[in-house]
């Protein structure tokens, strides 16, 4: 198994989760780029966006209400946060294990570089 993403998710890479549970992950990220920043990780192996299917559908929309969640819960529901996924080359995806980044802490510029 060669994805990164895999091996943290088998216990086999060391990370910083801060939750989980039978369909995902969130750790922190290793190289943050705001005060908060989480990447919040399906277990199950899918690229990217482009790969998902409709029996994905349920999982996405968890995803998102649990990183909603993370968020309130850590105080940046006011001030407000993003969540954003990378596709491919041009959007700087760098990792091929499909994830969405939970940002926050300060003022984010739009739109995006
Ligand atoms: P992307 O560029 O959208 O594919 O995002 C990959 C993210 O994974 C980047 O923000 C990296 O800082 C982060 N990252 C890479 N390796 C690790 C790791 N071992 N633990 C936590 N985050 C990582
Ligand atoms: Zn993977």
């Amino acid at each position: 198994m060669s994805c990164l993403f895999c091996k943290i998710i088998a216990g086999e890479i060391p990370a910083k989760t801060v939750f989980q549970d039978q369909y995902l992950l969130a750790i922190e990220d290793i190289n943050p780029a705001a005060p908060l920043h989480l990447l919040l990780i399906p277990r199950k192996h899918i690229a990217h966006t482009l790969d998902l299917l409709p029996e994905d559908d349920l999982l996405i929309g968890h995803l998102f209400r649990v990183a909603a969640g993370l968020a309130k819960e850590r105080g940046y529901d006011e001030s407000g946060f993003r969540i954003v996924t990378n596709t491919n080359a041009d959007a700087g995806q760098s990792v091929f294990h499909i994830h969405f980044h939970l940002i926050g802490g300060r003022h984010l510029l739009w739109p995006p570089g």
